[in-house]
């Protein structure tokens, strides 16, 4: 079955507003034409300015991460619903950065997804292993569990509006990418317990990899049958590269 390939950017905690200004003046005309689905990350304060900057385009906008709390005392914290006010199409959770540095557990990351796919966000759900975990064999217990316990309670209803990003986390902003047979094999993994375990339909699901994709490396990974596209760090900072990334996504979707 052949599903529509996905370019998401994640910004992460980088681009001012000049960069932003530069990123969308730079962002191809051919965008009106591009097949696959794109959409841009960028932090919470840059969300308007994103927002306003494209209007008139085709590009989905997200936030990188969300509140488990609709509104109260969350000091700093931004709500889901206020998200989806503003316009923002999609939400990131469950990023390995949240889960290693702000030591996001699986009862939250389920909380937070549940809440958002209430408020017809769509999620972007992020799993992966540490190089320590691949080393030791448990690739697929380690998914596995990011899986079951992060989306414990979805509907397939629900699940309809989740899409999986399997970013392994040796190969977030390391350079190192898994090579496209290791994210393939993975993938398929990732498939068929979607398909056996849990209430997804695993054929209509998009499965996204990421971890040092770039221009060069895109093809070799989206041209595989259960990679369905690219969620994109460092490579999403310039639009020529952001270009170029969706350029080969709508050549094969
Ligand atoms: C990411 O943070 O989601 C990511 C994949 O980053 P990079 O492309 O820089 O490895």
């Amino acid at each position: 079955m052949s599903r529509i390939k996905y370019v998401y950017g994640n910004w992460k905690m980088n681009q001012g507003l000049k960069e932003i200004e530069t990123f969308f003046e730079e962002l191809s005309e051919n965008q009106k034409d591009w097949k696959c689905v794109f959409g841009i990350a960028p932090q919470f304060l840059h969300l308007s300015k994103v927002l306003n900057s494209t209007q008139n385009m085709n590009v989905k906008v997200g936030a990188q991460n969300c509140s488990h709390k609709e509104s109260g005392a969350f000091t700093g914290d931004i709500s889901p619903v206020s998200l989806k006010e503003l316009g923002c199409d999609f939400v990131i959770i469950g990023h390995s950065e949240r889960r290693a540095f702000f030591k996001e557990s699986h009862e939250v990351i389920n909380e937070k997804t549940k809440l958002a796919l209430s408020l017809g966000l769509e999620v972007v759900f992020c799993i992966g292993e540490t190089l320590e975990q691949r080393e030791a064999g448990k690739v697929e217990d380690v998914l596995k569990e990011q899986i079951t316990k992060g989306l414990e309670g979805l509907t397939a209803k629900d699940l309809e509006n989740v899409v999986i990003a399997y970013e392994p986390v040796w190969a977030i902003g390391t350079g190192v990418t898994a090579t496209p047979e290791q994210a393939e094999e993975t993938h398929a993994m990732i498939r068929s317990f979607l398909d056996s375990d849990t209430a997804f339909n695993a054929s209509t699901t998009s499965i996204l990899y990421g971890g040092s994709v770039k221009p060069s490396n895109v093809e070799g990974l989206l041209s595989n049958e259960n990679i369905d596209g690219a969620l994109v760090g460092g490579a999403s900072l310039k639009a020529q590269d952001f270009n170029a990334l969706c350029e080969e996504a709508s050549k094969l979707s």
